[in-house]
C-alpha cells in the first residue's frame, strides 16, 4: 500500500471512529498533509462520516481545488487549508461541532485544565474564535489559523472547534481530550466554583498524555470501539 494509500484509509478510519466518539455526525472534517508537500486528503462533502472508504477521499491543492476525487470537499475547507499554510508543523486538522465545547462558549466560560485530559493543550485557556459564522471563505479560515497561532485547538463560539495535530492519531486523540475536558468542566461547574490545575499540575500531567505510545493507546481503543460497533468494515 502506497503512503497515500494508507492515509486515506487511516483517514477513513478517523471519520468512523470520530463519529463513534459523538465528534460529529452528519458534519465535521478531518484532512490529513500529504507528507513534504501543500496537498491535502479530506472526505467528501456529502458521505456520512459513518460510512467513508478511502475510495470517499478527495485530494485538494492549496488553493483548495479538487485534484482527485470523486466528491466535492466540505464547504468549511478554507480553515483546513489555511491552517495548513500558516502551520508548516501542522500535519492533520480537525473541524468538530463538539456539544460541550459549544455550550462552555455559549455561557462564555473559558475551558482551563481543570481535569487530565484538558492538560494536552497545556496551561491558559482554549483561545476563542468569536464569529459564529460557517468557515467559507480564505479571510475567514486566515482568521481563524491566526486564533489557533502556535497552538494545538481553538474554539469557535457557538460553532464548534479546530484541532491541529502532528499526525492523524494525534488528532483524533486530541479532538477526544477536548471534549471531554470541556464536559468534564460543564458538569464541575454546576456544582460550584471549580479548582483549575496549576500551571506546574498541567505540565506534569499533560507530559504524559502527550506521549507517543498514550496517543497510539488511545488511537487503538477508538478502532476497537469502531470494530465493536460494526462500522470498521471493509477498512
Ligand atoms: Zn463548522
Amino acid at each position: 500500500m502506497s503512503e497515500v494509500d494508507d492515509l486515506k484509509r487511516k483517514l477513513a478510519m478517523a471519520c468512523r471512529m470520530l463519529f463513534v466518539a459523538e465528534l460529529v455526525d452528519y458534519s465535521g472534517h478531518i484532512s490529513v498533509r500529504i507528507p513534504g508537500t501543500d496537498r491535502f486528503l479530506i472526505h467528501g462533502h456529502p458521505v456520512s462520516r459513518c460510512e467513508v472508504t478511502p475510495d470517499d477521499i478527495v485530494t485538494v491543492d492549496r488553493e483548495g481545488k479538487r485534484i482527485e476525487g470523486k466528491w466535492d470537499p466540505p464547504s468549511e475547507l478554507p480553515m483546513h487549508i489555511r491552517t495548513y499554510l500558516a502551520r508548516n508543523d501542522v500535519q492533520s486538522v480537525a473541524h468538530l461541532h463538539n456539544r460541550m465545547v459549544v455550550v462552555l462558549s455559549m455561557a462564555d466560560r473559558p475551558l482551563i485544565p481543570a481535569s487530565n485530559p484538558g492538560t494536552l493543550f497545556g496551561p491558559g485557556a482554549i483561545p476563542v474564535y468569536q464569529d459564529p459564522a460557517l468557515i467559507h471563505t480564505n479571510e475567514q479560515g486566515d482568521a481563524v489559523a491566526r486564533t489557533l497561532g502556535a497552538g494545538d485547538a481553538a474554539i469557535l463560539r457557538g460553532h464548534g472547534s479546530i484541532v491541529a495535530g502532528q499526525s492523524i492519531e494525534w488528532t483524533v486523540a486530541a479532538c477526544i481530550d477536548l471534549e471531554e475536558s470541556a464536559a468534564r468542566l460543564c458538569w464541575a461547574s454546576t456544582l460550584g466554583p471549580v479548582r483549575f490545575y496549576t500551571d506546574d499540575e498541567v505540565a506534569r500531567v499533560g507530559k504524559g498524555r502527550r506521549k507517543q505510545s498514550v496517543i497510539q493507546k488511545v488511537w487503538d481503543h477508538y478502532v476497537a470501539k469502531a470494530r465493536l460497533a460494526g462500522l470498521m468494515d471493509g477498512l
